[in-house]
């Protein structure tokens, strides 16, 4: 019976232990990061923010975006459609279908993820510290319904210096010659 008891404890004890460092990792990476109504970018335009329960979320996206976009994963290096794509054109969250990225502003890191030296506009991307898996990184977020899309590094070309390292998964694209818009 004590034995029972012993083992019971030890294994909630464990339990325990897992939920504190989820919990801690959680903190670093508050969930609510889009936390206005609305916002003004840069053109004057008015962006309504949006905010769906994780529920909806998942039901939207396919099961990669979700996991990138909503549970701040990362796809592998060199396997997204976008790290190799040179069409003319806007790139826009896969989430919500904000504009993010010129093809203008978009290189060859050579690092095997789609990578961009300055957004389209610099109020529709969030930047939030991110302090997980030991590393201190600055983590970009769609501002207008907080899917993430990847990091932000002082290591990129000219004119900024800037490198936008981004998910293809986290992106959708239109076309330059295309009809829709934003
Ligand atoms: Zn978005």
């Amino acid at each position: 019976m004590y034995r029972i008891l012993l083992i019971g404890l030890l294994l909630s004890s464990f339990s325990f232990e897992a939920c504190l460092q989820s919990n801690g990792a959680q903190n670093d990476t508050p969930e609510l990061v889009v936390d206005q109504a609305s916002f003004v970018d840069e053109k004057g335009d008015t962006i309504h923010t949006i905010q769906k329960s994780e529920d909806e979320w998942k039901q939207e996206l396919d099961a990669q975006s979700y996991q990138v976009l909503r549970e701040k994963g990362t796809e592998r290096a060199f396997t997204g459609k976008f790290n190799k794509f040179k069409q003319a054109g806007v790139y826009t969250c896969n989430a919500c279908g904000l504009s993010l990225f010129s093809s203008d502003a978009k290189f060859n890191s050579g690092t095997g993820w789609p990578s961009f030296f300055q957004p389209i506009d610099t109020t529709h991307i969030l930047e939030i510290t991110d302090s997980s898996h030991g590393m201190k990184r600055v983590e970009i977020v769609c501002h207008r319904c907080g899917g993430h899309l990847g990091h932000v590094f002082e290591d990129g070309p000219k004119p900024t210096g800037m490198r936008y390292c981004m998910n293809s998964v986290s992106l959708d694209f239109e076309p330059a010659d295309g009809t829709t818009e934003d």
